[in-house]
This record gives structure tokens, C-alpha cells and sequence, in this order.
């Protein structure tokens, strides 16, 4: 049983979580477009890196919307009965949108793997 939770565990990871797919259905082409630009200028500071929990500070840069410009916000993932759980504290309690905040992070997050393999 111990095994199997471990096994188990160790096959769903966040990045795993985070296809294409996944984020076509959960966010909006703007979303992607303003993540993309906060990622871009490096508008990401870890706060926990662990395997299904992933928290960090996103915005807080200057410039226009379109530049990724915004308010600081802090975005936790984690994962729940093999599912992707998402909280941005810019988002209503209750509607929990995956906002351009999450994008970014969701990029930093596959940036970096991509970087470690290609060191292989
Ligand atoms: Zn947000």
C-alpha cells in the first residue's frame, strides 16, 4: 500500500499536470498572452518548490498590461487527488480563474524542466 502511494505519488507531478490541454481549458488567450509577458521578463520568485506544492511571488512589474505590468500577487499550486489545484490571491475566492499569474508560474515552471533535461 505504502508502495503504491509512493509510485503513485511520484507519477503525477504538477508539470505533468501542466499540458496544452490543460491550459486551453483553463485560461483565456489574453491570460496567456500577459503570462507569457510577466514569464518573459523574469517576473517570478520561488517561495516553496516541492513535489505537488509550487508557490511563488508573480507580477509586480512596471510598464503596460500588454507588458506584463501589474500588481504582485502570490500563486500556489498544488496537487489533489491527482488534480491540479490553483490559488491566486488576485482572484475572487470563489472563482478561481487560471489568470495570467498562474500562466506565468505554469511557464517557469516548464521553462525549468526543459532546462534541466536539455543538460542531460
Ligand atoms: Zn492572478
Amino acid at each position: 500500500m505504502l508502495l503504491d502511494f509512493c509510485y503513485h505519488w511520484a507519477m503525477v507531478t504538477i508539470l505533468s499536470l501542466l499540458t496544452e490541454e490543460f491550459m486551453e481549458e483553463n485560461t483565456i488567450p489574453s491570460n496567456i498572452n500577459y503570462g507569457s509577458a510577466i514569464y518573459g521578463r523574469g517576473g517570478i520568485e520561488y517561495i516553496k518548490d516541492k513535489p505537488g506544492h509550487i508557490e511563488a511571488w508573480v507580477g509586480g512589474l512596471g510598464g503596460t498590461i500588454k507588458q506584463g505590468a501589474g500588481s504582485r500577487r502570490r500563486v500556489t499550486f498544488t496537487i489533489q487527488d491527482d488534480e491540479m489545484h490553483w490559488i491566486c490571491t488576485g482572484n475572487p475566492k470563489n472563482r478561481q480563474i487560471f489568470c495570467k499569474h498562474c500562466v506565468a508560474l505554469a511557464l517557469a515552471i516548464r521553462f525549468k524542466t526543459n532546462k534541466l533535461s536539455d543538460n542531460k
